[in-house]
Formats: structure tokens, sequence, C-alpha cells
């Protein structure tokens, strides 16, 4: 991976402090640990980015953990695609895929070793007693009644919890910290709670599950990790994941937090995301219009232009909100380097040249991509009936509209000059159905021997060789910058984030697209395969548009500071 234009920030300047003074002996080794209840989604693309390259810029390793301590939300299904996702972006977890749940037993000796040192304890409060007992940010907490459990009687309730002996909520194992401590992480944090529900990858084996705070940092610990990456929301738990380390005596990560990544106009909580498949908001996970790796990779980002992104946004220790024109703008950036120019109609309207001779087939050269020489050129074949973008079309156009008009000539891109003499209505609806048109030989390839100029240049397709397609177009999926801030975030949907066009034309060298193939339709913006594309029938998602909000924003941003 190219880490040659990598920005500074904390994290990387902490890493390699300890790299230089050989804290760990120099390693750096990190971990990725998502939690196997959802898709991936472009937050942890940020997550993913920064784990798998450190390690790699420091010569380190980076694991992949699934963090499934918590069976009712977790499946295979989420594992499974959390893998495909992180190899999607191009990170190689090498044969370190790690399940917390792997560690169950020896995190049950660690409790253990826990209450023999006085340091743990079964409370049998009620889960709302518990809650009372803790306390507030300004009052202090009150100890339990069963603080003081001798050592014997811990250890047997303790493995009766784990024997499945008891009821959901009748007893927890806490950690005995400080009832009083001012950060309330520290109240005798919960350790483990009993669950009576089974696992998908241990079954029926465990009915008492570690807490996040519990088996994260000896998670981190058993693997040898250096710096343990995770969000701000964590920050206030750091002195409870070095207590535990401090206890047991084991190998101690550094635990550094960053700002999670927001966009606007989208939702990231994994919660939220679940809503809006449920709900049927939209067709799946890998909706195109949803924020998961898997939407915007059936949606037509490439994986560079997110790491891009990732890179460009940078890590920092304070939460923001990133616009979501500077993602599209990372998109663009990349497919203008790399997609090829194809022409495509989406709203046909039917053109007859007149004085092109009937049966004859011109294949005209057309350039794949003038961003970069190298990709070459193509035919296009060009005949008596054509397609255009209805759109490029007005019977009366507007001050400043320099398309086609009745009497008016335009250029058809990589072909010829065209002159609208007549159009034909429908006769019922009076709408526009087809126009007589007469070409200029003269002009072959676009240009005018006697240097006269066309003031406007247009896309086409030839009728009779263009392929159908259905082309599906998308706008943002909520109408409000920050859906996060309402009570409802569904009641602020764009009702209009999917319009889907039939009916469309695509030059015939899309033939040989397969799914997953971006490209650039000209004039109209970037597109890519969909996988509900069959033999015969076409399927596009529009990737992006040309236009580019964000270098608008930058421009603007720039002149400011002049
Ligand atoms: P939830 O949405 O329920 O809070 P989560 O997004 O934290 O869950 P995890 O599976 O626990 O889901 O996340 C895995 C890792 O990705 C964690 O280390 C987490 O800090 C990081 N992560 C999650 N969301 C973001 C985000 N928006 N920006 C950066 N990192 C994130
Ligand atoms: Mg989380």
């Amino acid at each position: 991976m190219d880490r040659s234009e990598g920005t500074g920030h904390f994290i990387r300047d902490l890493i390699a402090e300890d790299v230089k003074k050989g804290t760990f002996g120099g390693r750096v080794h990190t971990r990725f640990p998502p939690e196997p209840n959802g898709y991936l989604h472009i937050g942890h693309a940020k997550a993913i980015c920064l784990n798998f390259g450190m390690a790699a810029e420091f010569g380190g390793l980076c694991n992949l953990r699934m963090d499934d301590t918590n069976p009712s939300k977790e499946s295979e299904e989420y594992v499974e695609a959390i893998k495909r996702d992180v190899r999607w972006l191009g990170f190689d977890w090498g044969d370190r895929l790690y399940y917390a749940s792997d560690y169950f037993e020896q995190l049950y000796d660690y409790a253990v070793q826990l209450i023999k040192a006085g340091k743990a304890y079964v409370d049998s409060l009620s889960p709302e007693e518990i809650r009372a007992y803790r306390g507030t940010l300004t009052e202090p907490g009150k100890e339990s009644p069963y603080r003081n459990r001798s050592v014997a009687e811990n250890l047997e309730l303790f493995a009766r919890m784990r024997a499945g002996e008891f009821a959901e909520g009748s007893h927890v194992l806490r950690a005995k910290i400080d009832m009083a401590a001012g950060n309330i992480n520290l109240r005798d944090p919960v350790m483990y709670r009993i669950l009576h529900v089974p696992h998908y990858r241990t079954g029926t084996k465990w009915c008492i599950y570690p807490t996040y705070d519990f088996a994260h940092c000896l998670s981190d610990s058993i693997e040898g990790i250096t710096h343990s990456l995770c969000t701000l929301e964590f920050e206030d738990h750091r002195p409870l994941y070095d207590w535990f380390l401090e206890q047991l005596g084991v190998h101690h990560p550094k635990q550094i937090e960053f700002a999670r990544l927001n966009l606007s106009y989208t939702v990231l909580s994994k919660r939220k995301l679940l809503t809006l498949v449920r709900e049927g908001h939209v067709r799946g996970w890998d909706d195109p219009r949803m924020p998961t790796l898997s939407g915007l990779r059936r949606r037509g980002y490439p994986p560079e232009a997110i790491r891009a992104f990732c890179e460009r946004i940078g890590v920092a220790k304070r939460n923001s909100v990133v616009d979501i024109s500077l993602l599209e703008h990372c998109v663009r950036e990349h497919l203008n380097r790399c997609a090829p120019r194809v022409m495509a109609v989406l709203r046909p309207l039917r053109v007859v040249l007149l004085n092109y001779p009937e049966g004859q087939v011109e294949e005209l050269e057309a350039i794949n991509n003038p961003e970069d020489p190298a990709m070459g050129t193509r035919k296009v074949p060009f005949s008596r009936v054509l397609y255009i973008e209805r759109d490029d079309f007005r019977e009366q156009p507007p001050p400043k509209y320099y398309r086609l008009a009745p009497g008016r000539e335009v250029r058809l891109r990589y072909a010829y000059f065209i002159t609208c003499v007549d159009v034909v209505k429908d006769p019922q609806s009076g709408e526009v159905v087809e126009l007589h048109c007469t070409y200029d030989p003269a002009t072959r390839g676009g240009d005018a021997p006697d240097g006269r100029k066309a003031k406007a240049t247009l896309h086409w397709v030839s009728a009779a060789h263009a392929l159908e397609a259905e082309v599906r177009l998308y706008d943002r999926l909520f109408l409000v910058p920050n859906p996060d801030e309402e009570s409802d975030f569904t009641a602020v949907l764009n009702p209009k984030s999917l319009e889907v066009l039939r009916g469309c034309r695509v030059e015939p060298s899309l033939a040989q697209a397969a799914v997953g193939d971006r490209y650039q339709f000209e004039r109209l913006g970037y597109f890519c395969v969909d996988p509900d594309s069959r033999d015969g029938q076409l399927v596009f998602n529009r990737t992006v548009t040309l236009r580019d909000t964000w270098a608008k924003i930058e421009k603007k941003l720039q002149e400011g500071q002049e």
C-alpha cells in the first residue's frame, strides 16, 4: 500500500516515539476488533486504515479480532461479511484472525485469579439496585451489602454461575475497586453477567459472558498487542483497562483514543443501520445508499478512494462531522483517472439523420480516457438512427441553452455536426417523439474543416447497436445534514433517494461489462455494473455525478484564507 503521502497525526507520533525508545521491544502490533453484530461501515474504514496502516508503516502486524462477547446479536453471517469487507478494502490479517470467544476459558481463569486476590466479588443485587447504588456524576456510589463476601464464597458462587444454576440478573461478578471513584467506570464495574443465550461459536457451553471492559484489555494482552487504538468514548474506560492488566500483572498494551468519524447526511450507528434494513427503508445491508462498505462497494466506490479519504480526514482527538462531499470528491478523483469513458443515454430521444444512407454503419474512433492515453481507443458504431438525451433538446430553448433546438447545429461526440430540421410529435399528447436532422459529412470525427464551431457537444448511441439497460440513480439517504440529531431519524429519510430508469441505452462495447466494473458515462457521471444484471439486461448504479461540490467548497476556503 502506498503510505508515502501519509500526513502526520498524534497517533503516528506516539507510536514513532515508542519505537524509538524501544517500548515493547520496538514492536508495533495493532488489531481491528469489530463486534460481529452488523456490517462494517465507512467509520470502521477509518479504524481499519489506521490500525492496519500503522502496523504496515512501522513494519508491525495487525490482527483481525471478532469481539464476540455478547451472544444475543452476533452471527456467522456478520463474521463472513466483516472478513470480506476488510479484504476488499485492501488489508490482510495473514493467519491472525482471532475471536474473543476463544479466550473465554482463559478469561474465566483471570476472573478467578482476581477473586482469589480479593479484587472481585459476586454481587447479588438486582440490576436496578446496582444502577441505583452506582451514584451519579456528583454523588458517590454506595457499597453493595455483598461486597465483602469471603473469597471462598465468591469462588463457589462464581463456579455455580458458570454451571448454569442461576437465573439471568440474579448475580454478577464485579471488580472491587472504589464505589466513591470520581470516574463512574471505576465504581465496581461488572465483569460477568449471566445470559442463558447460546453463542454462535461456543453454543451452550457458556451461560456467563464477560463485559467489554474485562474482555477487551485481556484479549489485547493475550495477543501481545502494543497499541490498542479505539474511539474517544473509551477514554473514560482507560483507567479500567489499565487496572485489570495491572492487577493481573500481564502484558500491558497502551490504549490510545481517537475521534470517531461522523459524516454529514449519514448515520453510522449499527443500531440505526440495522433499523434501516429491518424496516425496509433500504433493500439490505449492501443497498448502494448505505454507508456500509458492502453498500459503497455495490455503489461503485473504489477501495482506493475510501483509503484516500481516510488518509485525508486524518486522525484527531476531537469529534467533528466530515462533509460527505469530501468522500465523493475522493471517489471522483480516483475514477477520473481509472474509469473508461463510454456513451450512454439515460432518457432516450430518437434522432433520424435524413441524409445518412440507410443501412450504412461507420465505426468511429473514441478515446477511452483523456486522462490516460495508455487506456487507448475503441470503435463506436454510427448509423442513420440514433438516440440522444431527451434533455439535450428543447423546442423552445431558454437563454443560454446551447444544445439542440429546431434549426440549430450541434456536435455529436467523435462523430459529426448535425442540424435539427424537424420535430415529430405524438398527435395525442403533443410530446416530442423523434427529431429529424441532417448531418454534415465534412465534419467526420467532430471537426468542421471551415473552422465553424458547435456550441454544444452531445453524447449519443446508435439505435440499432445500443444495449438496453436499467440505471439506478441515487441521492442522499437523508434530507438533513445531521440525521442523528432527530428524535426519529427515519422521519428525515429522503423519499427520492432512489430513482430507477428503465429503457436506457448504452453503447455496445459494454456488452463485455462485468459486475463491479466502473465507467464514466460521458457528461452524466460515474456508474458501476450492479449484480442484478442478467444476460441481455445490464443494471447500473450511479456512483457519483460529475459535479464536484467539494472542489467548490475548497476553492472558497482557499479564497477566504488569501
Ligand atoms: P456501535 O455502532 O454499536 O457503537 P461500533 O461501531 O463501535 O458499534 P464495533 O464493532 O465495536 O462497532 O467497532 C469496531 C471498531 O471500529 C472499534 O474499535 C470502534 O472504535 C471502531 N469504530 C466504530 N465506529 C467508528 C467510527 N465511526 N469512526 C472510527 N472508528 C469507528
Ligand atoms: Mg463498539
